[in-house]
């Protein structure tokens, strides 16, 4: 059975194979949870992001998600991912959905065994914490039977608010 845990901390600090980064369509860093990880992983990181081919739906569209290394960080790759700005549409859960599946198959197709994934979309991009929180936590349950090589998988929480709303969504088994 996979490992679902739920954390309060700084996703730079992990060491598990993939963190996933909330990050924006072009790729390039920028405040909040990416800001942090590329301070973190350093120039190498940022170079390789560059090297994918921009275009006017930038390096990543909204709902996709790309894989890197990770420089100087503890994790073996990067993967990431674009949320949707939140905007109140039907299309927000769709690409919210998508970001969590896109992220789990190219971990599986990567071989990779533990993913801990950031809010994705809950900071800056303003999706409403609960809603996100659903959407991540029940994309997750119906992806992972088909990837079974994924024995591990971390909600990383950076506020309490987010923290507090996942322990409800996954209490710990009795
Ligand atoms: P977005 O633009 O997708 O909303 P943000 O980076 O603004 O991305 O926020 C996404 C989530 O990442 C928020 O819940 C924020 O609290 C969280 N976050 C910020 N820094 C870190 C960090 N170092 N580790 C884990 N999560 C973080």
């Amino acid at each position: 059975m996979t490992h679902t845990e739920v954390i309060l901390g700084d996703i730079t600090k992990l060491k598990v194979d993939a963190i996933v980064n909330a990050a924006n369509s072009g790729l390039a860093g920028g405040g909040g949870v990416d800001g942090a990880i590329h301070r973190a992983a350093g120039k190498e990181l940022y170079d390789e992001c560059m090297r994918f081919p921009d275009s006017p739906m930038g390096r990543c569209p909204a709902g996709e998600c790309v894989i890197t290394g990770a420089g100087r960080l503890h994790c073996k790759n990067v993967i990431h991912t674009v949320g949707p700005i939140y905007s109140g549409k039907p299309s927000d859960a769709l690409l919210l959905s998508n970001c969590y599946r896109n992220c789990l198959i190219t971990a599986t197709k990567s071989g990779l065994k533990s993913i801990a994934f950031s809010c994705i979309s809950t900071g800056v991009y303003g999706y409403p914490k609960l809603e996100a929180a659903r959407i991540a936590v029940d994309t997750v349950q119906e992806v992972i039977p088909r990837v079974p090589i994924i024995n591990s998988v971390f909600f990383v929480c950076f506020d309490d608010e987010n923290y507090t709303i996942y322990k409800k969504l996954l209490p710990p088994p009795v």
